[in-house]
């Protein structure tokens, strides 16, 4: 399989394996920089001969290097790059057929419900939304014809962690899948797939890629017999990642270890100080030791992340908050150097039903904050500010 890292490679600790990539140089012409190979097509030596390459769709060498990186990098044996996550879930999705029914957190990135529930839903797959939290609520909804579970763990907005063991376990025994979307923590923290997860799921847009400037999405898996389907999946629909985005994304890889070990000190930070404050009702962050999961989350994670949401006591501060911050950016998205605060309820979150969406805890006093890498004392002052604004507005 052409893209199965080589066994040497494999004993190197994750870090090195970041910094240096799976091949540390462009064997050629000693490059250390994966050169960006920008051609669409490849020359065939002759009739029935090819270098290994022969459409950009299928393969190319940059994107190659990146999918055996992230593979090495989660430890699985095959890595697909795709132009975002959520060409990455739709390609996976490709294993399912008509009939089929998935067990899927109730509270998850927006875009992957409206994908399910808007899309796949029409081709006759079947969709149950669960707390997956709740262990017992899983085991619930299982059908004869459930052929796979999928969860986010930390979940979207609300940081709820799920058993990835126990999961597997539960969905192992009716011979279906556990897959994992592993965006928020990303390899650096947890590796799903050393718990039982047969597929990781990643937007490597957000923590992999890590600078806010470009999209990419993967898939990470050591199935070798759904290995040649996959790669069909991917070629055939399309949704590759491009080989300037790849390198890019391999360029953030290379530095994901040391901004994960501040992402997760900077939001340890933050979430201790946003705890205090008088205007807040309560913060989510899997890091408090009061945290539902939080034994769940030290057992099965090595750090808690960046990521950070919030309950304020009065909806009527939100406006406000959003436009009074000046370090801290009123985008979506996450996972990159810059701080960024979204409101899910109209952002990541607005293709979610009402109902739904109350019942996960997706309401209009929910914020979701992203904390970047910048001074966490400036942070601090910026949300500061604004909630001392909010203040203001009360009293006049
Ligand atoms: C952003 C995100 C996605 C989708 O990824 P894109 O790269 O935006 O397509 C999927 N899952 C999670 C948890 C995300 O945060």
């Amino acid at each position: 399989m052409q893209n199965e890292p080589d066994s040497c490679t494999k004993k190197l600790s994750l870090d090195t394996i970041l910094a240096r990539g799976a091949t540390p140089f462009e064997p050629r012409t000693g490059a250390i920089s994966t050169p960006i190979y920008q051609s669409s097509t490849f020359r065939h030596p002759g009739l029935g001969e090819t270098t290994g390459f022969d459409y950009t769709r299928a393969s190319n060498p940059t994107r190659l290097e990146l999918e055996k990186t992230l593979a090495l990098a989660e430890h699985g044996k095959y890595g697909l790059a795709f132009a975002s996550g959520m060409g990455a879930i739709s390609s996976l999705i490709k294993l399912f057929k008509s009939g089929d029914h998935l067990i899927v957190s109730e509270d998850l990135y927006g875009g992957t419900f409206r994908l399910f529930n808007e899309y796949y839903k029409n081709y006759g797959l079947s969709f149950s939304w669960v707390d997956s939290s709740d262990f017992g609520r899983v085991e619930a909804a299982l059908r004869p014809e459930t052929r796979a579970i999928f969860i986010e763990t930390p979940s979207n907005p609300m940081m709820k962690v799920s058993d990835i063991k126990g999961c597997a376990g539960l969905i192992h025994k009716r011979g279906g899948f556990l897959i994992v979307d592993n965006t928020f923590l990303s390899p650096y923290f947890q590796n799903p797939l050393d718990l039982g997860a047969d597929f990781v799921v990643q937007s490597g847009t957000k923590y992999l890629a890590g600078h806010n400037d470009t999209l990419s999405g993967f898939i990470v898996h050591s199935n070798d017999e759904k290995a040649e389907s996959l790669i069909e999946a991917q070629k055939s629909e399309g949704a590759t990642l491009g080989p300037f985005d790849s390198w890019l994304t391999l360029r953030g890889l290379k530095t994901l270890a040391v901004r994960m070990e501040r992402h997760n000190r900077n939001a340890r930070r933050v979430a201790l100080w946003l705890r205090e404050q008088g205007r807040i009702e309560k913060v989510f962050y899997p890091g408090f030791e009061d945290h539902p999961q939080y034994a769940l989350s030290v057992s099965q994670s090595r750090g808690f992340g960046g990521m950070i949401s919030f309950y304020l006591k009065d909806e009527r501060d939100v406006p406000v908050i959003l436009k009074e911050i000046k370090l801290i950016l009123f985008a979506e998205s996450l996972g990159g150097v810059e701080s960024l605060i979204t409101y899910p309820l109209v952002q990541t979150h607005g293709a979610i039903p009402e109902a739904m969406r109350l019942s996960a805890g997706v309401n209009s006093r929910l914020m979701r904050l992203s904390v970047g890498l910048e001074d966490t004392e400036d942070i601090i002052a910026d949300l500061s500010q604004a909630l001392e604004k909010c203040g203001k507005r009360n009293e006049s």
